[in-house]
């Protein structure tokens, strides 16, 4: 297999928002909590950690955001044409940026090392081998 080169681009579904991830994520993240699971669509949500200056975006991008059960601000981003999700973040900590990896075009990036709120997890999802779990948000 070929290794991963940067940057890799990324689109949402209908092109309308198209970004350049720079280099490696620091982390990538499974989140099995209900709202991802609300959020994707399905069993669980992927996401890679990577600084604000490793990635560049363009199109425009409308923003939501909720109350996380930590007490944090959990905002997005995503496009208003065919609402795919492309990252989020705290507006307490811009400098921090949490991809929504799978519009990347090259998806071996998704490939996550920490499983958190697996206490929410649908029964029939088994964690592979490996990787490190949480019951919940790590501290
Ligand atoms: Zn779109
Ligand atoms: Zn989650």
């Amino acid at each position: 297999m070929d290794n991963i080169t940067y940057p890799i681009k990324g689109a949402c579904q209908c092109g309308g928002v198209t970004y350049e991830l720079l280099e490696p994520p620091l982390l990538v993240v499974a989140c099995h909590c209900k709202e991802c699971q609300k959020l994707s669509t399905s069993a669980f949500s992927i996401t890679a950690m990577v600084g604000a200056n490793s990635v560049n975006f363009s199109g425009l991008m409308k923003n939501w955001s909720r109350s996380a059960d930590s007490g944090n601000i959990s905002a997005a981003k995503f496009c208003p044409t065919c609402g795919n999700r492309i990252y989020h973040y705290n507006p307490d900590e811009p400098d921090k940026i949490k991809l929504k990896p799978s519009n990347l075009s090259d998806t071996r990036i998704i490939n996550p090392t920490l499983h958190v709120w697996v206490s929410e997890k649908q029964d029939w999802f088994k964690i592979p081998e490996g990787v490190k779990t949480f019951d919940k948000q790590p501290q």
